[in-house]
Order: C-alpha cells, then sequence, then structure tokens
C-alpha cells in the first residue's frame, strides 16, 4: 500500500475542504432551524462533480475509486453533516448497489439523475421486528402481472424527506432468512407507499429518520434490483456502505480534533493558554492517535479495494475502530472545552452527537466485531442458536 497522494487527489482535497469551510455557516442554520437538507447543497457538490463521484461514466458519474471518495468525505464531515449526508448516498449508499448489480434501464434511470444533484435514493433495510438481525425482515413484495405489490414497514430510513427514491430490501419467496430476500426500488410519488412521523433524534438532523409505510403498495417488476437470494451481493455494496459511513466518523474526530487544538491555545486560564497544561497535552495526543490511527484502517479498505468492492474484514474493522474512535475523541473534546463544549454555539456538542448515529446506522460495533471474528475464524456464528 502506497498512500502518498497524486497530485490530482491533494487538488481534490483541498477543494473539497474548502467547500467545508465555505458552507460551514449554511450548514450551521440548518441545525439551528431543524431544516433537512438543501437543494442547493446538492446542486453544488454537483457541480463541483462530487455527488455520484464514484459511479460508472457512462451514466453520468466520475468513475473515481473509493480511495478519492473518501478524501473528499472526510473532509466535508469535519463540519457539515449535510453536505457529508448527501455526499455519503450519493457515492457510497444503495446507488452504487443499481451501478454494480442494476440493469441497463435501472442504470439510465436513477444514476443520471443522483449525479446532476437532483435527487438521492435512500436504503431501507431496517424494521421494527428486524434491526441487527436483518434477515428476520418481513416486508413482502408478491409479484401480480407487471407489478411487485409491496406490504410492511421499514424504520429508521435516513433523509426521507428529501430522497425521491428508497433501495428497499424486501421478502419475495416464504423461504427462511437471508435466501427470500432481494432488493427493489420505490419511487415516492408510489401509491399505497407513505413516510411515518420524522423521528425525535438526539443528532442527524439533517438527514431525518422516518419509516417507510407500505400497504399495497404497486411498484413496477422492472424495479426489482436482486432476485430473491441476492442478499449476498447486497451485503458486498454494504461493505462499501460501511467504508462511508467509518470515513464520517473520520472526519467527525478530525473536525473535533482541529477544533480542540486551535481552541486550547485561545483559551486562557491561570494567565496561559491552556494548551501548556500537560493534562490537555496529552488529550490533544490520544485524539491524534486515534484519529490517525482510524484514518489509515479506511485509507487501507479503500485503497485495496479500488473501484470494487472492500473486503468485509477490512471495511468492518475500519468502521468499528472509527466510530468508536469518534465516539472517544468527541468526548475528549467536548472535555477540553470544558463548559463551552457542552454550548450549542461551540462545534463540539453536535459531532458528539452525530458520532453516535453514525456508529449505530448500517451495523452496530457489535455487529462488525462479531463479523471480525468470523472472518478471523472462518467460521460461521448463527446468532439464532
Ligand atoms: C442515525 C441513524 C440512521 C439510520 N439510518 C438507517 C437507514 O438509512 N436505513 C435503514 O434501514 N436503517 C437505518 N438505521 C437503523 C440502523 O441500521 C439500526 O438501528 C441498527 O442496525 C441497529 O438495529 P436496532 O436499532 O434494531 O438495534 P437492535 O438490533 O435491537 O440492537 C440493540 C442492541 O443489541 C445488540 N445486539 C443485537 N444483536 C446482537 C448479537 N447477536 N450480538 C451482540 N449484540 C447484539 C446491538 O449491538 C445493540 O447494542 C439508522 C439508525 C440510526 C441511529
Amino acid at each position: 500500500m502506497d498512500f502518498g497522494l497524486s497530485e490530482e487527489q491533494t487538488m481534490i482535497i483541498s477543494v473539497a475542504r474548502q467547500l467545508a469551510d465555505d458552507f460551514e455557516e449554511e450548514e450551521k442554520r440548518l441545525e439551528e432551524e431543524g431544516l433537512e437538507q438543501s437543494d442547493s447543497l446538492k446542486k453544488k457538490l454537483a457541480q463541483l462533480n462530487f455527488t455520484g463521484m464514484t459511479l460508472s461514466s457512462e451514466y453520468g458519474g466520475q468513475g473515481y475509486g473509493n480511495l478519492e471518495a473518501v478524501l473528499v468525505l472526510e473532509q466535508l464531515a469535519r463540519k457539515c453533516p449535510s453536505l457529508a449526508g448527501i455526499f455519503h448516498e450519493t457515492n457510497f449508499g444503495p446507488v452504487r448497489q443499481i451501478d454494480f448489480w442494476g440493469s441497463d434501464y435501472l442504470k439510465g434511470k436513477y444514476i443520471p439523475p443522483v449525479c446532476n444533484g437532483d435527487t438521492l435514493i435512500s436504503i431501507g433495510m431496517t424494521e421494527p421486528e428486524a434491526g441487527s438481525a436483518l434477515t428476520d425482515l418481513k416486508t413482502k413484495a408478491e409479484l401480480r402481472g407487471d407489478y411487485y405489490i409491496l406490504n410492511g414497514q421499514k424504520r429508521f430510513v435516513s433523509a426521507v424527506g428529501v430522497s425521491d427514491s428508497y433501495m428497499v430490501f424486501v421478502r419475495l419467496t416464504e423461504e427462511r432468512g437471508a435466501r427470500g430476500i432481494g432488493t427493489i426500488i420505490v419511487d415516492k410519488d408510489t401509491t399505497g407507499f407513505k413516510f411515518g412521523r420524522r423521528e425525535r433524534m438526539m443528532g442527524h438532523n439533517t438527514m431525518a429518520q422516518r419509516d417507510l409505510i407500505f400497504e399495497d403498495a404497486f411498484v413496477p417488476k422492472g424495479n426489482l434490483v436482486l432476485e430473491a437470494g441476492g442478499f449476498a451481493k447486497a451485503m458486498l455494496c454494504f461493505d462499501v456502505e460501511r467504508v462511508g459511513n467509518g470515513t464520517i466518523s473520520l472526519g467527525i474526530g478530525q473536525g473535533a480534533l482541529e477544533s480542540s487544538i486551535e481552541y486550547s491555545q485561545q483559551r486562557y486560564q491561570f494567565g496561559k493558554p491552556i494548551c501548556e497544561f500537560q493534562a490537555v497535552q496529552f488529550m490533544l495526543a490520544d485524539m491524534t492517535m486515534m484519529v490517525e490511527a482510524a484514518r489509515l484502517l479506511l485509507y487501507k479498505a479503500a485503497s485495496n479495494s479500488g473501484k470494487g468492492f472492500p473486503s468485509r474484514l477490512e471495511s468492518s474493522v475500519a468502521k468499528c475502530y472509527s466510530n468508536e474512535m469518534a465516539k472517544k475523541v468527541t468526548d475528549l473534546a467536548l472535555e477540553l472545552f470544558g463548559g463551552y463544549g457542552y454550548s450549542k454555539d461551540y462545534p463540539i456538542e453536535i459531532l458528539l452527537r452525530d458520532s453516535r448515529g453514525w456508529a449505530i446506522a448500517a451495523g452496530t460495533p457489535q455487529m462488525q466485531r462479531i463479523g471480525i471474528a468470523s472472518d478471523l475464524l472462518k467460521r460461521r456464528f448463527d446468532q439464532r442458536r
């Protein structure tokens, strides 16, 4: 592995960094007013060719590898949760499943609007009774003529207010577990499809969560992405999603570290800047070690996977470590800021709140550890027995 970055990669980083700096105030406004992402953010990302930078160039994407997308996302996530969320969905999210496995029809229909910044696609996997035990999901899709009829409910789906389409994990046959599961795209104006109330979460305010409710929803059969039994293929795409998720945690940790370095030099107590106290220096050193370690794991998973699927082991190790890192680093940062860390007028508390959400989304750290152990021991541990 060589992490010596090319001139182009360095330039991509500086454009992303500048973008995050330019939009910091707009992001604060969205957060304060409890607004979900604005179209202007999607359009800004599209102007810079950041929406869909990992998607196939024949459908309007830029054809970049996972590493370039990680480099951008890390910069955005330092201070701009909405830009990071949109970038994540359009480069690591369910649209990658369409790019990897979708029919030409689906690619032609759904990828260009994502790249143009016109739309987002969210992912609907979780159900009230199927969270970590995802293969217990019950949402059914029954083929009737030219349509699948969907019935069921998805929980905690992100960005529902702003996405136009949903990659929904459904049960297509009576077979138990993963075997009967496939995926289908549902557009927001589909008959028999509605959203639940906006969840009142502790963070993630600009990518709010809602239920998806299907009551005899009619979905054209051409919208099927993966047939029953395609769950393993969907999980390969999820290895990509894990890298994106872990990268947002990396950006959150880096953001907290940068703010802490700055604050520790500005804040005076006992007549000197607090960075002159060794206890504060050690906090900064600990934060740096954790952020650097997470960065290396993520760059490794992204760089080894090129434009394809990261290994489950590398993506799980990177996501799990980076999620845990962001929780610890934002906690240290809050302590370093003292009372101001607890204040909404300073940048730390939102990073801390969001770090918790990203650690749960896309599989909890415990579930990552189960996958890691399984790969290490080369055995599958059935959690139901
Ligand atoms: C901010 C946020 C955004 C989200 N976005 C989406 C989205 O866009 N789309 C979507 O489909 N879902 C989304 N989710 C849902 C998320 O994927 C689930 O919350 C997550 O998978 C955990 O499921 P659960 O909440 O049902 O918890 P549970 O599965 O009930 O887990 C509860 C606890 O039990 C532990 N646990 C469960 N099983 C085991 C086991 N076998 N061994 C050890 N520990 C275990 C878990 O680790 C956890 O600590 C989001 C969640 C959040 C918080």
